[in-house]
């Protein structure tokens, strides 16, 4: 508030506008008063005297209090107009009242000035505070990360913030339709159930505390998003305040990890059954050579060794993904890249398969010749045997394995081709993450730790080449993988 009230009094009567300030000095009031009587000099005044209240005259000559009200309420609707008159009847001076006027004193009872400027004035710094109020509270309704609503005792969302209709997709109000609460939350669980006994909970609750819960509710746009609520009453009402916090990532993270520990427990079983299984052959054998109560037969001692070479070979092999596995999750891959030509690698690939059923035969079509292109060679090599031991050891003993080489615009494409079971839909881009195996730990009935397809996958993105599946008309399987010529 200013030092002293600016008073603007519309008044032709100077004996009048005296007594009044009189009346005013005399209640104590500090102020400068600007006294006009034409209607050109009030509104000139209004603007420039600035005032911070209006005393009027009711009956003025050539303008009259009435129509100085309706100017001074709708141009500086926040400033109290009193009239100060002898001769306004009591159902004139209700009307007025009912216009915007702030106030009537009689001129016989002028002794009522003082205490009316101080009411109106006080009512105008109230007001303004609950403004300055309100506004605070909007700005942090508005500016809280948090998606907030006002919903009536019906659900209906009867204000939102930004939050909210970010979060959610509604604006509420214009244009939008009513919005009920309980058409935002998940139908396809206990969700709704929940909110009502919630609901209910706040709105029958004596006190302002509020709930907590956790829910689903379901975005404009079709999408199920993971919430933190927590809902309040408002006092005095029958609404009440929830506020939502978006908690969908984390929900995501947690189920992720989750996934990861059991993923990396499945694995531990099945590494720790594939290290055992050669161990156990070597061990076994070796303990039987070394038993000089034993005699073993000529013929059968090639067949003992041969098979220690397998199981030693099997350990090799999963040392080897382990250490390749390390590679890739702490140093990344150094490549050695030089110019091959694609097609003699794919035949070496396919003619050198010892360690393969007896009767397998890996047939090769160079559909066209892709020529030269820039690869590891080592881990290109690696890349092809790994898909064709798979389609090895996946594929029922007798059935055909074959190759085929094309060259496309700008890469070479190699697919892997087999008549094996092939991959269910849901695991088709799952089989290329780490320790995915299509059948469970408990059933693991083929060797293997799933880190085949993950390390290949690996090499072949680092090289800029991609790998995919595709399943073959007739069953089995198609790997298919290209690189940049
Ligand atoms: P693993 O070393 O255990 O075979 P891979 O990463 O090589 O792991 O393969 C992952 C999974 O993909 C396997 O568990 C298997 O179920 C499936 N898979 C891979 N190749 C084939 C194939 N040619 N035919 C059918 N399933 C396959």
């Amino acid at each position: 508030m200013r030092e002293k009230i600016r008073i603007l009094i519309l008044e032709d009567n100077a004996a009048d506008a005296e007594l009044a300030q009189r009346e005013l000095e005399k209640a104590g009031l500090s102020f400068v008063a600007s006294i006009v009587a034409a209607k050109w000099e009030f509104l000139q005044q209004l603007d420039v005297f600035d005032p911070d209240i209006i005393l009027s005259d009711y009956k003025l000559p050539g303008f009259d209090g009435i129509s100085a009200m309706r100017v001074a309420v709708a141009r500086k609707p926040e400033i109290p107009f009193v009239f100060v008159t002898g001769e306004m009847g009591e159902e004139r001076a209700i009307d007025t009242l009912k216009e915007g006027a702030t106030d009537y004193v009689l001129k016989q009872r002028l002794a009522r000035l003082g205490p009316a400027v101080e009411r109106a004035l006080a009512e105008v710094e109230e007001k303004s505070q609950r403004r300055r109020a309100e506004e605070n509270y909007r700005t942090v309704f508005e500016t809280t990360g948090t998606a907030m609503c006002v919903l009536g005792e019906d659900s209906v969302v009867l204000s939102a913030n930004r939050g909210f209709e970010r979060l959610l997709g509604y604006a509420v109000g214009e244009p939008e339709p009513e919005v009920r609460f309980k058409q935002v939350v998940s139908r396809d669980g206990p969700e709704v159930e929940d909110f009502y006994r919630y609901h209910r909970e706040v709105l029958s609750g004596g006190g302002t505390d509020p709930v907590f819960f956790k829910t689903r509710v379901v975005h404009r746009d079709g999408r199920t998003l993971y919430v933190l609520a927590s809902m309040g009453r408002l006092p005095g009402t029958r609404n009440s305040v929830l506020s939502l916090i978006d908690v969908t990532r984390e929900k995501k993270f947690e189920g992720e990890l989750k996934e990861r520990a059991e993923r990396l427990r499945d694995f531990l079983t099945v590494a720790s059954h594939e290290i055992r299984h050669p161990i156990t052959v070597i061990k076994g054998y070796t303990e039987m050579l070394e038993d000089v109560d034993i005699e073993i037969p000529e013929d059968m001692v090639a067949d003992i060794y041969a098979s220690m070479d397998d199981a030693a070979n099997r350990l090799i092999r999963i040392v080897t993904e382990l250490m390749d596995m390390s590679l890739i999750e702490n140093d990344g891959i150094e490549l050695d890249m030089t110019s091959c030509e694609i097609k003699e690698l794919v035949l070496e690939a396919a003619t050198d398969k010892r360690g393969w059923r007896a009767d397998r035969h890996v047939e090769v079509e160079v559909l066209s010749d892709p020529g030269l292109a820039t690869v590891d060679r080592v881990r290109f090599m690696y890349v092809l045997d790994e898909l064709l031991d798979n389609a090895d050891k996946y594929s029922p003993e007798g059935s055909p394995v074959s190759v085929t080489l094309e060259a496309r615009a700008g890469i070479a494409l190699v697919s892997v081709l087999d008549r094996g079971p092939g991959i269910p839909e849901s695991d088709r881009e799952r089989v290329f993450e780490r320790f995915y195996q299509v059948e469970d730990a408990l059933n693991h009935s083929k060797p293997g730790m799933g880190l085949g397809l993950y390390i290949v996958k690996q090499l072949l993105d680092a090289q800029g080449g991609k790998i995919w599946y595709e399943p073959r008309d007739g069953g089995g399987s198609a790997f298919r993988f290209s690189i940049p010529k």
